[in-house]
Order: structure tokens, then C-alpha cells, then sequence
């Protein structure tokens, strides 16, 4: 079964197939970085993550874009209000690019925490200033934007009489018009619908460029349509982001496309549900967002203890992008329960050893384990459905756990499943789902755990059982649970 995308152009479910065979561009919006990322955002690259790393599994060549927004980003309809980069660098006395420094640093740390690979470009928006104004100045040449005393607007109603400016989210104008508010005497804009390409800085104002059109900043939306032209060219493959960016932002970008080079820039747009505390969409404006920090520490009033990195990343991959998402600590509990019984099974049957067995002793359970390898292509190939691949290795845990225990035999199925089962457990599990196990993955403790191992198994060989014993009773005091397992070896896990 081929890769089906659910396109949220079409509203449907199609067939992936790139503009150039075996390559494909990505782009997503990345984060606005004058605050922390919040566990909503996390989601969303997540989910990005996922599909970059199945979409390389597949044998593509992917380029990902995901840029930096460290510009500009007004309040309200973010053409309006104060700039958040300079009232936050007024606000803590530091420089905006300062602001951006310590926020992007913030974010690859977490992105790293969560095992999210770099993506291929991850461009600025300041970075891109000149683009921004020679594709704004096109639109203007093209007859899609005006200029009122230094900032310019794109004209809404004039390009919607020749493209339908809400396709993405399937609005018409008129519903459009109806949800806006009326304009008043101080606004110099046309059209309620028009956004600004470039927007005149006022003289207070820490970031601003020179351009045609005199001192300003890109709008928010320009940034986007600028960077992903200039790395992925007119036309690309898939373009994400968050639900939220939907109606507004990427409506915005396709209708800039058009206006610039009559192109739509993607041809799959790809949206992520929303993280959600108590039904509420997590957000920076709302202030409910949880901190990465916060959760890997257990540091917030409302959490009952702190969650691993990839406890959280295994809870954000048992439920389909496109599925909403709530937060609780019940439903972290429940992942870290999971993820470890997976983990468990996985380490398990890394120790198998297949047999020479051509045929299986079990032919029905060797056809079973064949249908639910089968499946985990089959769900990612179904829009990705990270969840219901899952749900078909969780069936699997209870056949390993029983070879382990001897109860069914590794020789019950064919050599060539037990191999294939092997494999796609790691393809899957650390290629496309991108866990770790994190205490084997930490250097250090593993060297100092291999060290400790060698001296209790030299005390137990030598009968010095108060060095052996105690060495095991004051890692289980540090959280660590050494094990002696068959022929004198020991293993070990972090409880
Ligand atoms: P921002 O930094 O606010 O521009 O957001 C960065 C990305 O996170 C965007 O793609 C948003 O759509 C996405 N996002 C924001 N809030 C949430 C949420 N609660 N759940 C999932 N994604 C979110
Ligand atoms: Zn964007």
C-alpha cells in the first residue's frame, strides 16, 4: 500500500507522490522565539519528526526546512500592538537578538531532549529581510498590494475575485468578511481582510530594516513564503505546522504564492492537532502551557511527579496527529507504564538468536506475527498512524515475553520472522519513532555502571558479599535496580 497523506486542501486522504521522484521538501513553521517553547509546540515537531523520519525510512531524500520566527510578531491580528521580541527585550534590558539567542538555544536543547533530529535548513527570518522585500515588491508589481505611509497591505478582495482566498480551510469570503470587525476611522488598510506585508517601524521600535518603502519589519506571514521559495524552490512537496496556523498564517502564505509567482507553494498541507490541559488548547497567550523543563523535572503545581523525555514523546505518539491530544498526569502514568513493558520486550528479543529453522513449528502463530510486522507499514502508510502501529507492537510484547519465558519457543515461527521481527522492532522503535532507551544512552552512567558491575562480580568471586551486596543496596537507594541474571552476569534499570 502506497503513503496516503491527508491533505488539508482536498480534506482527503491522497497518495503521496513527489514533485521529483525520491526527493521530497518540507517545510514547517518553526517557533517564535521570544519565550520558551510550551509542550503544545513540542507536539507539533514532534509529529514533523515523525513523518521526516518515516519519509527517510521510506528511501527519500527529504529536505526539511523549519525556520525561526525572530521577527516582528505583533499582538492581536499581529499586524497591531507592540512588537513581543522588543517589549520582552525592554522589559528584561537586553538585547531583542539576545532574546532570540536564548530562546533559540532553549529550544534545540529541548528538541535534543526529545530525540527530534535537526531539521536540513533552519533559516531566520532576520536572516531574510532582503527576500521578504524583493517578494513584497513583486506583489506590489503585480498588482496584489499597496503602500499607506511606509506599510503594506496585501489586497484581500482583489486577488480573491481571481483565486478563492479561503481554500485552505474551505471559507468563503463573504463567511470570512462576517467574522471580522468593521473598519474604523484609524485604520489606513483597504480591505478588513488585508494583512501587511511590511509594516512601518515606529521610531522606538529595536528591529527594523531599511527598505523601499522606508525604516520597517516583515509581517509574520511574508517570512514563511520568503524562506521556504528560497530553499525549496516555487512549488514543493508538503508544507506543515499546528492546526492554529490553518486559517490565518498559511492562508496567507498560499494567497502571497499566487499573488507572486501564481503558484500555490505546496502541495500537501499537513496540520497537527491541538495539545490540550482540561479540553483548553495549551497556548503561550493563555498561560497554561507546560514547560519541557517543567515536566522533566516534575517542577509545577500540577504535576505529581516528573516524566522522562521520552515518556512524554511515546504519550504524544499513542494518539494520530490529527487526533486532539489532552494532558494529564493519569494519562503521562499510563505512556510510562508503556513505554517501558515495549522497551522491556524490545531488549528482550534483541537476545534472541534465530535459529536455522526454514519452517515454523506454529504456523498460525508465525502467520500472526507475520500480519502484525505487516501492519506497522500499513498504519504509517495510512496517514502516518503512529497510534494503531503501536497498538499491533503491543500485541507482539506478550508472544516475546512468552518466548522469553519459554512458555512458546523461539523456534514455534520461522527463522525469517524472528529476523524480520527484529528488525522492524529497531527500524521502528529508534529509526522512525525515534525512542531511546535514555539510561542505556547515557555514556557516563553506562561506563560507571559497567565499572561498578565488574567490581561486585570480582567481590561475589571472591566471596565478599558485604562489597557485593552493598553495592547493589546503594544503587537501589539511587534509584537503580541491578539484577543478577544467568551465569553470573548482571543487568541493570533505573527504576
Ligand atoms: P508558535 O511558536 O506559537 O508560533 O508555535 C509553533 C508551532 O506550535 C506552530 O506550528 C503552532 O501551530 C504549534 N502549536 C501551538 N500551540 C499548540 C498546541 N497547543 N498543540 C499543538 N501544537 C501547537
Ligand atoms: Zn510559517
Amino acid at each position: 500500500m502506497p503513503l496516503r497523506i491527508y491533505n488539508t486542501l482536498s480534506r482527503d486522504k491522497e497518495i503521496f507522490t513527489p514533485i521529483t521522484e525520491g526527493h521530497v521538501g518540507m517545510y514547517v513553521c518553526g517557533p517564535t522565539v521570544y519565550s520558551d517553547v510550551h509542550l503544545g509546540n513540542c507536539r507539533t515537531f514532534i509529529s514533523f519528526d515523525i513523518i521526516y523520519r518515516y519519509l527517510r525510512y521510506l528511501g527519500y531524500k527529504v529536505r526539511y526546512v523549519r525556520n525561526i520566527t525572530d521577527a516582528g510578531h505583533l499582538e492581536g491580528d499581529r499586524d497591531e500592538g507592540d512588537d513581543k521580541f522588543s517589549k520582552i527585550a525592554r522589559l528584561q534590558k537586553l538585547e531583542p537578538m539576545e532574546i532570540v539567542q536564548k530562546y533559540t538555544l532553549g529550544f534545540h536543547h529541548v528538541m535534543q531532549l526529545l530525540n527530534n533530529l535537526p531539521p536540513s535548513i533552519e533559516p531566520t527570518a532576520t536572516g531574510h529581510i532582503s527576500e521578504q522585500i524583493e517578494i513584497t515588491r513583486q506583489i506590489i508589481a503585480n498588482g496584489y498590494a499597496y503602500e499607506i505611509n511606509g506599510t503594506v497591505y496585501f489586497d484581500v478582495e482583489k486577488y480573491n475575485k481571481e483565486q478563492p482566498y479561503g481554500i485552505l480551510t474551505n471559507r468563503r469570503m463573504e463567511d470570512l468578511l462576517e467574522g471580522t470587525r468593521e473598519l474604523g476611522g484609524q485604520d489606513e488598510k483597504r480591505g478588513r481582510l488585508d494583512f501587511a506585508l511590511w509594516i512601518k517601524a515606529k521610531p522606538e521600535h529595536l528591529m527594523q530594516w531599511p527598505s523601499p518603502w522606508g525604516m520597517g519589519f516583515p509581517g509574520w506571514h511574508i517570512e514563511c513564503s520568503a524562506m521556504s521559495e528560497k530553499y525549496l524552490g516555487k512549488k514543493f512537496d508538503i508544507h506543515g505546522g499546528g492546526m492554529d496556523l490553518a486559517a490565518t498564517h498559511h492562508t496567507n502564505e498560499i494567497a502571497q504564492s499566487q499573488a507572486c509567482y501564481h503558484t500555490s507553494p505546496a502541495n500537501y498541507w499537513m496540520h497537527t492537532n491541538m495539545l490540550t490541559v482540561n479540553g483548553t488548547r495549551m497556548s503561550k497567550s493563555l498561560g497554561n502551557g507546560f514547560l519541557p523543563e517543567e515536566l522533566f523535572t516534575g517542577n509545577h503545581p500540577l504535576l505529581e511527579k516528573a516524566y522522562a523525555p521520552m515518556t512524554v514523546r511515546f504519550f504524544m505518539l499513542q494518539t494520530h496527529y490529527r487526533s486532539t491530544l489532552d494532558f494529564s498526569n493519569e494519562a503521562l502514568q499510563a505512556s510510562e507504564k508503556g513505554f517501558k513493558r515495549l522497551w522491556d520486550a524490545y531488549e528482550v528479543l534483541k537476545q534472541f538468536t534465530a535459529g536455522e529453522n526454514k519452517a515454523a513449528n506454529d504456523t498460525e502463530l508465525d502467520s500472526k506475527v507475520n500480519k502484525l510486522i505487516g501492519e506497522f507499514d500499513e498504519f504509517m502508510n495510512d496517514d502516518f498512524n503512529t497510534a494503531k502501529v503501536l497498538g499491533s507492537m503491543f500485541e507482539l510484547v506478550p508472544v516475546i515475553n512468552s518466548m522469553k519465558d519459554g512458555i512458546i519457543k523461539t523456534d514455534a515461527i520461522a527463522a525469517t520472522t524472528l529476523a524480520l521481527l527484529q528488525l522492524k522492532f529497531k527500524a521502528y522503535l529508534e529509526d522512525v519513532f525515534g525512542l531511546k532507551n535514555e539510561a542505556a544512552n547515557n555514556k557516563t552512567l553506562n561506563s560507571v555502571m559497567n565499572l561498578l558491575i565488574e567490581i561486585r562480580k570480582e567481590a561475589k568471586a571472591k566471596r565478599d558479599f558485604v562489597t557485593s551486596d552493598m553495592i547493589r543496596n546503594q544503587l537501589a537507594l539511587a534509584g537503580i535496580n541491578l539484577k543478577d541474571e544467568k551465569g553470573g552476569e548482571m543487568s541493570w534499570e533505573i527504576n
